[in-house]
């Protein structure tokens, strides 16, 4: 394992509604690593979102920005919840998210679905299809038609109007989404898949030769394939497990990640990177997160599902720290969790009374015990 040393800066934003309660509890696995000295963390925690706002009247301060981008890694919780909703659209709880996105210029978006043996039942697909379903989405996220130019909407000579969008994609923005997706298959199962529309739409063309030219001249180890995004969806429901990296442009990347996320069954339980541009030292911005919101219906009961954000710190120390061992370490612990039948109510399924946030929290740190 690595050894322990304190120079690696997380920057800790809990945010609102079960936030603090989930981020708590990833914390407490911080706190073993350093107990066992096997691995210690500069820790600094601040406010973000509606805690944010009511503190300071914004978001996300400058001040919090700066320290961000001076971290070696974000752990992000959720924010948002009814109680800001009437504010002006800039001062929204999301907007601080939205705002440490761009400024980090955090462009790909990893999104595990990892199907646990214990929980395959979760899923509305059948138990075969799943089990031991184990697959990332890499979705480029600062370019393609959501930010593409033109776009608007124009009227035109006879008074009817006319909807924009713009599909751009630059050969660079391809290139360096595609190394993340096969750096990421070269610590897997060595499979990369592009998907697009090459069959319709030429920027699809584009992506399909830059990813070959990086494979072929960066990355010989790496198998590549190609898929067309309307196949892939079929794909994703009819055999899920033949995909190892699946690597796409931001559109197809929202719509598929969500399709993939809910193969698990279980919103509490995906976590999600998202990585920046390498420096000289190949250090990556990078932000970890819950793919779920602030859950305001479950806020401060104690009830919520701590998993996803226990499963984002272990993304964190494969993908900021080279961590894999530990990260390996804590996807055991919450395997063992769930194989001892200890359940949330999000995952308890019908009729169980599941455990609270600490009690599930308590539970990965016994088979942390256990494991070390
Ligand atoms: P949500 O993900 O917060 O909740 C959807 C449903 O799933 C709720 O019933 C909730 O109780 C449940 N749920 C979510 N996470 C859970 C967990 N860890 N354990 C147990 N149950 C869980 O989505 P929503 O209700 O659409 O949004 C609520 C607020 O969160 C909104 O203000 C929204 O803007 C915000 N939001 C924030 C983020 C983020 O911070 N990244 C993402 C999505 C939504």
């Amino acid at each position: 394992m690595a050894q322990s040393q304190s120079n690696r800066r997380v920057l800790v934003l809990p945010g609102d509604g079960i936030g603090p309660e989930i981020m708590h509890e990833a914390l407490r696995v911080v706190h073993f690593f350093d107990r066992r000295h096997i691995a210690s963390f500069d820790i600094a925690e601040d406010l973000v979102g509606g805690a944010a706002y009511d503190a300071y009247g914004t978001p996300l301060r400058d001040a919090t920005l700066l320290k961000a981008l001076a971290s070696d890694a974000v752990l992000f919780g959720s924010v948002g919840g009814p109680k800001w909703e009437k504010l002006p659209f800039e001062l929204w709880p999301e907007r601080g998210l939205l705002r440490l996105r761009k400024e980090m210029a955090l462009f790909a978006n990893l999104r595990p679905a990892v199907v646990f043996d214990a929980l395959a039942e979760a899923s509305s697909l059948k138990r075969e299809l799943v089990a031991g379903l184990d697959l990332v989405i890499v979705r480029e996220l600062t370019g393609g038609i959501y930010f593409g130019e033109p776009r608007g909407i124009e009227t035109l000579a006879d008074g009817s109007r006319r909807g924009i969008n713009t599909e751009v994609y630059d050969e660079s923005e391809i290139e360096r989404v595609v190394r993340v997706a096969c750096e990421l298959a070269r610590k897997r199962d060595g499979r990369v898949c592009e998907v697009d529309k090459a069959n319709v739409m030429e920027s699809g063309g584009l992506w399909r030769e830059v990813a070959q030219r990086v494979r072929d001249t960066e990355y010989p180890d790496i198998e590549l394939s190609f898929m067309y995004a309307d196949n892939c969806a079929m794909q994703l429901v009819r055999n899920p497990k033949q995909f190892d990296v699946i690597v796409t442009g931001n559109l197809f990347g929202d719509i598929l990640s969500d399709c993939a996320a809910m193969l698990t069954g279980s919103l509490g339980m995906l976590p999600s990177a998202s990585l920046g541009e390498a420096d000289a030292t190949g250090r990556r911005r990078a932000l970890y997160e819950p793919v779920h919101g602030s859950a305001p219906d479950i806020a401060g009961k104690n009830l919520a599902n701590p998993l996803a954000c226990i499963l984002s710190l272990a993304m964190m120390l494969r993908y900021s720290f080279d961590m894999g061992e530990e990260a390996d370490l804590v996807e055991n612990a919450v395997r063992r969790t769930l194989a001892a039948g200890v359940r949330t109510n999000d995952i308890a399924g019908s009729g169980m009374r599941g455990v609270s946030t600490r009690e599930m929290g308590d539970a990965v740190l016994r088979e942390l015990e256990h494991l070390v």
